[in-house]
């Protein structure tokens, strides 16, 4: 038999699935993969409902029911100041994941090269190496992953096309302030270069911070495409609902790809979403404070068992360091191991870097029922207590 894709095939299984996959095989309490739990606004829910009910059911236009992008516009306006052509400047995808492969085949050529973060999301890279680009990868260093900027300002050069910029971030929690964000505007005018702005977890930022999208600074709506997720803001990780905005001439590129990729987005979704973005200040307010709290308990709750947990200005997700524990083994089989034998299901760090020797830090997602996240670390305690 002739060999199939070999950047694809070479791939394991996601590190999301394999251990949601362990997690229900074993009754453990999933603080794995990043999906919340009983956020989901019920008001989205019924107006799904209704809109699914009531239809149109058959293909939208391949750029996203016009309610929706209007929405996606209004809401850059009265959050971040952006002025957007909603007609233009906006195009639905079926999820963040979706937009990222569309922006990557439709703005690189082979050869060209694209600036990475490392930790990184795992979607990025086998998409970027599967269009033929070469990645430039630089690392931020736990505990205090800090934008590395003199090895962030040697990856860039006449070569770099583009660079993928994930602000709030997974898995570290953190969000990119101002001067950091300057410092980035910087590099990208310098080499002419686009950025992806993977910013699904834009209004998951706690502390009274505020996220900025690097579009909103000074020279950069001509060069920066904003990626949002109804997923994240929504609590719907399923529905798949996803948002672009870019200027038309980068837009343009992007689109043909997702006419390619899946063309449309379901419109019930995409109708309800519409409605969601609308809603008043105290939704997104809510939101934020809730996962605040939860954040507060686990990581509380983490470090009276033992755990370091780093800090999370951002997103779903608390780090914490394992090696206090006593466990004999690296974050890989530590997160197995407490899955199988504890009950608690948690994510490798090191899953989100190429190699190297973060090998200590497990990823928890806090984002769901106060009950889930008592048992967890009821068990945890019991099982890390008879140790
Ligand atoms: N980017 C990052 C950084 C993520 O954590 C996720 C997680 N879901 C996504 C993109 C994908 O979002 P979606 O579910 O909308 O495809
Ligand atoms: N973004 C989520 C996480 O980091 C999961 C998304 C997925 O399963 N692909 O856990």
């Amino acid at each position: 038999m002739k060999p199939t894709n070999s950047i694809f095939s070479a791939c394991g299984t996601t590190i999301f699935e394999v251990m949601s996959r362990l997690a229900a095989e074993h009754g453990a309490i999933n603080l794995g993969q990043g999906f919340p739990e009983g956020l989901e606004p019920p008001a989205l829910l019924q107006a799904a409902a209704r809109a699914i009910t009531e239809g149109p059911n058959q293909y939208p236009s391949m750029m996203g029911i016009p309610a929706l992008r209007q929405a996606v516009a209004a809401h850059a306006k009265r959050f971040y100041g952006l002025d957007v052509d909603p007609a233009a400047e906006v195009m639905v995808t079926s999820g963040a994941t979706e937009a990222l492969a569309d922006c990557v085949f439709g703005l690189i050529e082979p050869g060209d090269e694209v600036v990475l973060i490392e930790p990184l999301y795992d979607s990025y890279l086998p998409i970027v190496r599967r269009a033929g680009g070469i990645p430039r990868i630089v690392r931020m260093e736990p505990p205090h992953w800090i934008l590395p900027r003199e090895a962030l300002a040697a990856a860039f050069n006449d070569r770099t096309k583009l660079m993928i910029l994930n602000n709030p971030m997974n898995p570290t929690g953190k969000v990119l302030d101002e001067q950091d964000l300057g410092f980035i505007a910087g590099l990208l005018a310098r080499h002419d270069a686009y950025c992806v702005c993977d910013e699904v977890y834009e209004h998951l930022v706690y502390d009274g911070r505020r996220h900025i999208p690097l579009m909103s600074l000074p020279g950069m709506r001509e060069r920066c495409l904003r990626i949002g997720s109804a997923g994240k803001t929504f609590s719907v990780t399923g529905w798949k609902v996803g948002y672009v905005t870019a200027c038309p001439a980068l837009l343009q590129p992007v689109a043909k790809a997702h006419q390619f990729v899946t063309f449309t987005t379901p419109p019930g979704l995409q109708q309800a979403v519409a409605e969601g973005l609308a809603g008043g200040d105290e939704y997104y307010e809510t939101l934020a404070n809730d996962l605040q709290r939860r954040r507060d308990r686990l990581a509380a709750g983490l470090t009276s068992i033992g755990f370091e947990v780093l800090p999370c200005a951002g997103s779903y997700f608390l780090s914490a360091d394992i090696r206090a524990l006593g466990f004999d083994g690296d974050d890989v089989a530590f997160c197995r191991h407490i899955t199988v034998n504890a009950g608690v299901a948690a994510v490798p760090v090191s899953s989100f870097f190429q190699n190297g020797d973060v090998r200590h830090y497990a990823r928890f997602c806090f984002a769901k029922r106060d009950e889930a996240l008592e048992e967890a670390l009821a068990r945890l305690g019991r099982y890390f207590a008879r140790r």
